[in-house]
């Protein structure tokens, strides 16, 4: 192990729970500005970092189609509650010294550039924090399908996903106490298994692109350095 970061560009994937903490909803102040210290410390450690950034702890457009409404406008919903906390997040990053950039896949200009792939890259390599949002920009999506594309886009070498469980298990550990949790998996054993890591679209996506995918349990501090510094945090999924 190195104390120099062993990846070069990383795409982090938060879902939007992650941001609020151990409310039902919204944003939880400290736990963004927890997270922000922390990818501001791995861009610190020089890690080219790109963010993408869920909006489930605001809106989900299935479950607004459950209570009545199109589907497609419930999407529209959710993607747009991405792009809010996408802004939270630029914030707390730049109230404590560091450089981020919101890039939408909505055109939403009055907020938010647009996400141009040459753009986005030219961000993350002048050091900036780049923060995908709006998902994939298309209904029926989700935005693990957005990090898995945005991570191939940009040519990240690792995509994270944060969760509040410490990696993959072999069944739901909060159901199941013995459960066991796996270091390491491939991709075609996500599939086969069925593990409910992230969706299959996201899932075909880095494996037919070969991009490692590891997820790590983002409510213990200091877990993102670790992975950088090459600590087996979590489960790691690649061909
Ligand atoms: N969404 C969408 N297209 C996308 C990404 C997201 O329509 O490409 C919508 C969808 O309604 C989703 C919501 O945005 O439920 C919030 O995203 P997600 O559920 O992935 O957030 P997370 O679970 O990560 O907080």
């Amino acid at each position: 192990m190195s104390d120099q970061p062993q990846y070069r560009r990383i795409l982090l994937k938060l879902s939007g729970e992650a941001l609020m903490g151990a409310a039902d909803y919204g944003i939880d102040p400290k736990v963004i500005g927890r997270l922000a210290d922390e990818i501001i410390e791995v861009r610190k450690a020089g890690v080219e970092v790109g963010v993408v950034i869920g909006g489930g702890n605001i809106f989900r457009g299935e479950g607004l189609a459950a209570s009545g409404m199109d589907r497609v406008t419930g999407d529209h919903m959710g993607m747009l509650a991405t792009v809010m906390n996408a802004l939270a997040m630029a914030d707390a990053i730049e109230k404590r010294g560091g450089y981020a950039r919101v890039m939408s896949a909505i055109q939403i200009h009055d907020v938010a550039e647009d996400f141009i792939r040459r753009r986005a890259i030219r961000h993350i390599e002048k050091g900036r924090i780049a923060l995908f949002a709006a998902g994939t920009g298309n209904p029926f999506f989700t935005t693990d399908s957005a990090a898995a594309l945005r991570a191939v886009e940009i040519g990240a070498d690792l995509l994270l996903k944060a969760t509040k469980v410490d990696g993959v298990y072999t069944a739901d550990p909060a159901r199941h106490p013995d459960a066991t949790r796996y270091d390491q998996l491939t991709y075609d054993e996500v599939i086969q298994r069925n593990l409910k890591v992230m969706d299959t679209a996201a899932i075909a996506l880095c494996r037919d692109h070969n991009t490692p995918l590891r997820i790590y349990d983002m409510t213990v501090p200091g877990n993102l350095l670790r992975i950088m510094r090459g600590e087996p945090v979590g489960t790691l999924v690649r061909n």
